[in-house]
């Protein structure tokens, strides 16, 4: 049986017509670049969220540069993240001229050690960046606490957290701002590049929405320097399309995790990633740990079996921050988990014949 890590053309399929219907039309309108089409997507979603503002950008990368552009976040800052994320939660620090300051992640969830996040404030922090990796929450009351008591902005990176939740509230919410990607392979995914900020202080939504913009508000009128960060057209109309379908989409990622752990629960040498209690974790990635992840890796590859590892590589030991001299025993948690992690398929249209599948082999795996 072949099981790819993603499925982006069963999920097409399913909804075929409306896309379809969808994307020509942009096209009989010509509406490229902005449009109704994105006007309507940043209502949609921020009535979904329960948010005031939606900034519809190129990115999920840039949507986390324009908010801490928007905060004035510069040269002579740091700004604080975690140590396994992609490097968005970082490289957007470094690309405003502040410093990015990592966090070990704890042994459990994998997500910031808030523990260790205090320890961090400097005279210098202007604010933490909280990821929701895998779509698991960080600990954000913990972190609201400590941005709270310093004064630091609170800047919720969610691209991998569509519709997450903690103590019944939304990702997102809990800052200044959050920041999402609709990358193809994300929950709620683009057929192209698109992202957005979303927020409850108009300020750094107008501020925002300026600076993406050329630094206009009103075309030819530039106040500032900006960057040109937009959402297209094509993109709004496939989001239009797929956004009504995100809570069931989220619910079979729920069920197909629910299956995946009762499956594995029986495999005593591997771990996976349990749920914080009191959050709704949405499923953007199911990381199992194992020693032997890279054997563990091939064979379920040569059963036809796509699996991914995010990510090889802690941030803080990437080449990019070589300067800094960090190592792996600065970051030992993030270093063991960038040895054992092992992402399994999750999407909302895998079958649980094919999960039984996957976990069959894992099995396999470890009964030779
Ligand atoms: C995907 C991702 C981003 C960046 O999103 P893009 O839209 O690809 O720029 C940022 N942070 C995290 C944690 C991500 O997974």
């Amino acid at each position: 049986m072949k099981v790819p890590f993603v499925d982006l053309k069963a999920q097409y399929l399913s909804i075929k017509s409306e896309i379809d219907f969808a994307i020509q039309e942009v096209i009989e309108n010509s509406s490229f670049i902005g449009g109704a089409g994105v006007k309507s997507f940043e209502a949609n979603f921020a009535q979904l969220l329960g948010v005031e503002h939606v900034v519809s950008c190129a990115n999920g990368t840039d949507s986390l540069y324009i908010i801490m552009k928007a905060l004035s976040i510069g040269l002579g800052d740091e700004v604080i993240t975690v140590a396994n994320s992609w490097i968005s939660s970082s490289e957007t620090i470094g690309q405003t001229g502040a410093k990015p300051i990592f966090v070990d992640i704890d042994p459990i969830y994998l997500s910031m050690d808030v523990a260790q996040l205090e320890n961090k404030v400097t005279p210098k922090t202007k604010a933490v960046i909280a990821v929701h990796l895998h779509g698991q929450m960080a600990d954000i009351h913990i972190i609201k606490n400590i941005c709270d008591k310093h004064d630091l902005y609170l800047i919720e990176d969610c691209a991998q957290s569509h519709l997450s939740e903690s103590n019944g509230s939304i990702a997102g919410t809990f800052g200044i701002a959050g920041s999402f990607s609709f990358y193809p392979g994300k929950n709620l995914g683009a057929y192209g590049d698109a992202g957005c900020i979303v927020t409850n202080n108009l300020e750094l939504a107008t501020k925002s929405r300026m600076f993406a913009n050329h630094g206009a508000l009103k075309k030819y009128h530039h106040e500032i320097e900006g960057i040109n960060s937009r959402m297209d057209g094509v993109q709004a109309a496939v989001l239009n399309v797929k956004l009504p379908h995100l809570k069931s989409w989220t619910a079979a990622r729920q069920t197909n995790a629910a299956l995946y752990r009762e499956a594995l629960s029986e495999i005593s040498q591997i771990k996976y990633i349990a749920e914080k209690p009191n959050t709704k974790h949405s499923y953007h990635l199911f990381i199992i740990l194992s020693e032997d992840r890279d054997a563990l890796k091939a064979h379920l590859e040569a059963a036809g079996i796509e699996t991914a590892i995010h990510y090889p590589t802690p941030l803080p030991l990437l080449k990019a921050y070589a300067a800094e001299g960090y190592t792996a025993t600065d970051f030992p948690h993030a270093a063991m988990a960038a040895s054992q992690m092992l992402s399994l398929p999750m999407y909302a249209e895998l079958s649980t014949k094919q999960i039984i599948y996957i976990s069959n082999s894992i099995k396999e795996f470890y009964a030779k």
